[in-house]
């Protein structure tokens, strides 16, 4: 099997880029909200869905392990302006439509 179709298996993040491989977290740090930049919620943060996660677990929809930051878009992923899911949220569309390049990575 050629390495392209092995990587197909894996969706590529909008912000960072990266195929969303198990244990490769992602590389944007801050949300931009109109004038403000907001921390993520990392996968296995008190704040996360699943504070319970050890370093044993993978997140099931992006596959990031626990420190990591979910990938743009993985259903697990809080919105650290609402709580809601960033997936499905208002402060997500918002950060689409200023666009990817307005993500901020560490
Ligand atoms: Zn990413
Ligand atoms: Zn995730
Ligand atoms: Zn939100």
């Amino acid at each position: 099997m050629k390495k392209e179709n092995q990587d197909d298996k894996y969706a590529e993040c909008r912000a960072c880029k990266q195929r969303m491989t198990p244990g490769n977290g992602c590389l944007v740090s801050h949300i931009r909200h109109g004038d403000s930049y907001y921390s993520r919620i990392k996968a296995g943060d008190k704040d996360d869905y699943f504070p319970e996660m050890t370093e044993k677990h993978r997140c099931h929809d992006c596959g990031v392990g626990k420190g990591d930051y979910h990938h743009i878009g993985c259903t697990q992923d809080r919105c650290p302006i609402c709580r809601g899911q960033f997936f499905l949220c208002d402060c997500r569309m918002d950060a689409y439509r200023i666009g990817c390049s307005e993500y901020v990575s560490e």
